[in-house]
């Protein structure tokens, strides 16, 4: 975690606080905290986002209430800062959950949101070429933000925003924008967003997994131990979360040797650390 990207979650972590503290609902402050993060392109979503084997950025981000089950979700967005406030208007505006691609820039455009434009262009690269460095490179560049809220209603909320996973098929979804996979929100159990390899994320429905141990009673520390073993033990896979539930208690946990994330309850600073126990 470089000084800028502490910098820049400490301030988004005081904005979307802020929000709380003034009587903002958690939509709005999850909303709020992780459109900072976009917007700096220090990270792994909005004008930071991976790009695909094409040489494309295409973003995913999803975010979900917890009073209603209301959610809205975005996937394979191109040239918006901002996919979750995209995903917000989707769950505002519309009937629906998830648009994708070309037209969910559309519906993005028609609001108005900022657009950006990725430096350099697109690869023209064959099919065979693109299949074939996919699975050359194993390595892994996540930088997915997220962010989890409580409000003083009660009522819960959580979001994430990605550019993926580092060497990509064009086309590839993550589970961020998948709802109950990246993330989940309920106030009878909890707030969870998810970060790490999405394919393994998705096959095990990892945020609403979470939050059935939340309603069954166990904590948020527990639950997500208990959920993240499974995926390393069932699939070798690989995720950190943030868990909240509705009386307040939180726990930070991952299976990757570093998650960079942070809490703040308004006094002192802000905590931002790039591992948790
Ligand atoms: N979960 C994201 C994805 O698979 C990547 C990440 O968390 O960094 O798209």
């Amino acid at each position: 975690m470089t000084p800028a990207q502490s910098t820049c979650r400490a301030d988004a972590l005081a904005a979307g606080y802020g929000i709380l503290v003034q009587g903002g609902s958690a939509l709005a402050a999850v909303e709020c905290t992780i459109g900072l993060l976009e917007q700096s392109g220090l990270f792994n979503a909005g004008r930071g986002a991976n790009r695909q084997l094409d040489g494309v950025q295409r973003m995913d981000a999803a975010i979900m209430e917890g009073a209603h089950l209301q959610a809205g979700a975005v996937a394979s967005l191109e040239g918006i800062v901002h996919p979750i406030t995209a995903a917000r208007l989707v769950m505002e505006k519309t009937d629906h959950v998830l648009l994708v691609g070309p037209l969910a820039g559309r519906f993005a455009r028609h609001f108005k949101l900022d657009r950006h434009r990725a430096i350099g262009a697109p690869r023209r690269l064959s099919y065979d070429r693109i299949l074939a460095r996919q699975t050359r490179s194993t390595a892994e560049r996540h930088g997915t933000v997220g962010a989890v809220a409580l409000d003083r209603f009660g009522t819960v909320a959580a979001g994430a925003s990605t550019g993926g996973i580092e060497s990509m098929l064009p086309g590839r979804v993550g589970d961020s924008p998948l709802i109950g996979c990246g993330v989940y929100a309920d106030n009878h159990s909890g707030a969870v967003s998810m970060t790490g390899m999405g394919e393994g994320i998705i096959r095990l429905v990892i945020a609403k997994g979470i939050c059935d141990r939340l309603a069954m009673g166990k904590s948020p520390a527990v639950a997500a131990r208990q959920v993240l073993r499974m995926l390393v033990a069932r699939i070798r896979g690989s995720a950190g979360a943030l868990v909240l539930s509705p009386d307040g208690r939180f726990a930070i946990r991952h299976m990757t040797p570093y998650m960079a994330a942070g809490w703040w309850n308004g006094t002192g600073q802000p905590n931002v650390r790039g591992q948790f126990p």
